[in-house]
């Protein structure tokens, strides 16, 4: 069993799409292990997205992540890591695969209304950046 963290990203939320993206992972097999909503500050968006502080994105991408709630959620499954990476689809929405999330819902390449962890180093530090122990453990 594996752990990683999604967020529906300012775009989804404002769209009412937290029940249809949540569905589509539960259909896939994945468990909702904790969620929340939260409004995430530019500071504490500049934080989740540290590793692309380099990137000519960086600062519209957390400028955007800031500008409106968000849902964050810890999904739990065999493969859940690679499996939620799939099921969301290509950064882009114009090049991500027929039936995934980014593919549905999508608004450009920014705008992309879902994020998951990439690998077990990334879930590991993202879902304590959202879930205390406690939040995690009462889940269970
Ligand atoms: N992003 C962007 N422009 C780009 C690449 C990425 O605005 O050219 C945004 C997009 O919201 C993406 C996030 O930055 O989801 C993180 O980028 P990454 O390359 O890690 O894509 P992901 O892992 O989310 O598919
Ligand atoms: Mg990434």
């Amino acid at each position: 069993m594996e752990r990683t963290l999604v967020m529906i990203k300012p775009d989804g939320v404002e769209r009412n799409l937290v029940g249809k993206v949540i569905s589509i992972f539960e259909e896939n097999g994945l468990k909702v292990v904790a969620l929340k909503k939260v409004r995430l500050s530019k500071k504490q968006a500049e934080a989740f997205y540290i590793v692309h502080k380099e990137r000519p994105f960086y600062d519209s991408l957390t400028t955007y992540m800031s500008s409106g709630p968000i849902v964050a959620m810890v999904l739990e499954g065999e493969n859940a890591i690679k499996k939620v990476r799939e099921i969301m689809g290509a950064t882009d929405p114009a090049e991500a695969k027929e039936g995934t999330i980014r593919k549905l819902f999508g608004i450009d390449k920014e705008k992309n209304t879902v994020h998951g962890s990439d690998s077990p180093e990334s879930a590991a530090k993202e879902i304590p950046f959202f879930f205390s122990e406690f939040e995690l453990i009462a889940a269970e």
